[in-house]
């Protein structure tokens, strides 16, 4: 059995509790390893490496810290097949997807290498008469990022780079259901040059969460999951003083308006509703068609579906199986849900037959017409393969309809109408925003962030707000002696 443990200090180890979870292969079903589950004192001993890390990292110089980061970016480049490999292997979606989420990823490594002008502060000189004024950021210390099991590549990715390039240490606590990926990524930048102990890898479940929340040396914490978690997560942190950004869950609503293109819109709605089996934060699980283009936009997608392959990822398939057993078994459970409240399944996807090993954890793609607001299918982040068109009567019935949700991560608009696309984008309170883009994904130089129930905190991920987040500011002003400005004045200080 691969036991996999943790990376402390620029290497391997394993840990001194003897708490265990289960790997799986979620195409076949089978148990490939087991990962151990860090308690508090291995929580501490990585924090320990990262504070001795941080101590002399944050002395390296911008062009010894860009240099590690550019070697970084040609490792995970070269090696990208690899990684996608590992991620598949563990998470269970298709090899191209998993390669997408290796590249959004290199992006924001891209991104960092860029740091020295990303740190450049600013100058005024002669605030005063003599007197210059600068501002700069330093790093915080130790960090911790705590990831979901859905990117374990991209999330990690979205924080690690900055927060190291800022010259930070990090902790990065993965998600128990898929950790290789991140050992993996931290044996790289080790090779690539960062110093022992400025990246560490601590496995576990909310018992090591709650370790790093609880830790006075962790100045930081980046976390992404589910809502009730990242609530808890920036509860607590913030409570310990920390600073915190908690990503947290989804229900994103695709809106087609009756001028829309429906044919781009069915292959929009099909891509974001089932790509990585739904397991997205930005994947589609509401449509809300504005009448009268229901029907045909609900044929359209039915059509699309019909040719849709669910199997092993390695196999070349469109769509690959759940993570777990059990979130197969809670995903079937509000399909079922579903046609009790009175939901019309046009596609149901508890009939498919995958192309895979019987034992994997499969699940077709449902589309669910004729849902209402009040449906659990409508109401919970279902994070599975499961698409709810509800049909409403006007853009102002749907633009009410995104509002109301406790959600906003993601939203796209579908329509050739630039006025009200334009509207639509300064309407909706939702974080990030596609105009006939359904997952709109900000690229790296921007930051990813959610509103409401979707994001506690202030910051985004990556982009200004990643390195506003790994740093804090200071001004300085300065006056060099000079026998003209001697004399003593008690007064508030005031520009001359
Ligand atoms: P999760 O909340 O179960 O777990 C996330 C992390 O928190 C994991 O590392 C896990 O070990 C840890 N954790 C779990 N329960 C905990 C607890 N009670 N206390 C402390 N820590 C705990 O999420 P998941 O199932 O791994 O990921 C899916 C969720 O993540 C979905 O809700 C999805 O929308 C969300 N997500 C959000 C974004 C975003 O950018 N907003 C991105 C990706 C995923």
């Amino acid at each position: 059995m691969n036991l996999i443990g943790h990376f402390v200090d620029g290497k391997r180890v394993g840990g001194t509790a003897n708490r265990r979870g289960d790997v799986f292969d979620p195409a076949t079903g089978r148990r490939t390893g087991e990962v151990e589950l860090a308690g508090a004192a291995d929580v501490a001993v990585a924090v320990r490496a990262a504070e001795r890390a941080a101590r002399t990292w944050r002395n390296a110089s911008l062009a010894r810290r860009t240099a590690v980061l550019f070697a970084v970016r040609e490792l995970v480049n070269s090696r990208r097949d690899q990684l996608a490999e590992v991620i598949t292997a563990e998470h269970g979606k298709v090899l191209a997807d998993a390669a997408g989420e290796v590249q959004r990823g290199l992006e924001v490594i891209e991104y960092a290498c860029g740091i020295p002008s990303a740190l450049r502060g600013g100058f005024s000189e002669n605030v005063s008469t003599d007197v210059d004024s600068y501002s700069l950021r330093q790093p915080l210390g130790v960090v911790a990022v705590i990831s979901p099991f859905n990117f374990p590549v991209m999330v990690p990715l979205w924080f690690v780079p900055v927060a190291v390039a800022a010259g930070n240490a990090v902790v990065l606590k993965p998600s128990e259901k898929d950790p290789s990926a991140a050992l993996l990524l931290a044996e790289w930048f080790a090779e690539a040059g960062l110093p022992d102990g400025v990246l560490n890898v601590v496995n576990g479940d909310a018992e090591a969460v709650d370790a790093l929340l609880e830790h006075p040396a962790v100045s930081a914490v980046s976390f992404v999951g589910s809502t009730p978690v990242a609530r808890h997560v920036h509860q607590r942190g913030t409570a310990a003083g920390k600073r915190v950004q908690a990503l947290g869950g989804a229900k994103n609503h695709m809106v087609v308006l009756p001028d829309a293109d429906l044919d781009l819109a069915a292959d929009a709605a099909v891509n974001a509703g089932f790509g990585s089996a739904g397991e997205r934060c930005m994947a589609i699980s509401a449509l809300v068609a504005v009448e009268p283009v229901a029907d045909g936009l609900v044929a359209r997608i039915a059509q699309r579906m019909a040719g849709l392959r669910t199997g092993d990822g390695r196999r070349g398939c469109d769509m690959g199986p759940l993570v777990t057993a059990a979130h197969a078994a809670k995903v079937r459970s509000y399909v079922a849900a579903g046609v009790r409240a009175g939901a019309m399944p046009v596609i149901d996807g508890r009939e498919v037959a995958p192309d895979g090993d019987p034992d994997g954890f499969w699940l077709g793609p449902t589309l669910f017409d004729r849902v209402t607001p009040e449906m659990s299918v409508y109401t919970d982040e279902i994070f599975g393969p499961v698409l709810s068109v509800l049909r409403v009567g006007s853009y102002a019935d749907a633009v009410a309809l995104v509002n109301a949700s406790p959600y906003g991560n993601g939203t796209a608009i579908f329509t050739n109408d630039g006025g009200a696309a334009r509207r639509f984008q300064y309407e909706v309170e939702v974080g990030m925003v596609g105009i006939n883009v359904p997952i709109p994904v900000p690229m790296a130089y921007f930051s990813f962030g959610g509103w409401k129930s979707s994001l506690f905190g202030d910051l985004h991920a990556h982009g200004a707000d990643g390195v506003a987040f790994f740093t804090r500011g200071k001004v300085v002003t300065s006056r060099w002696p000079d026998p003209r400005n001697g004399g003593v004045n008690l007064g508030f200080p005031t520009q001359t």
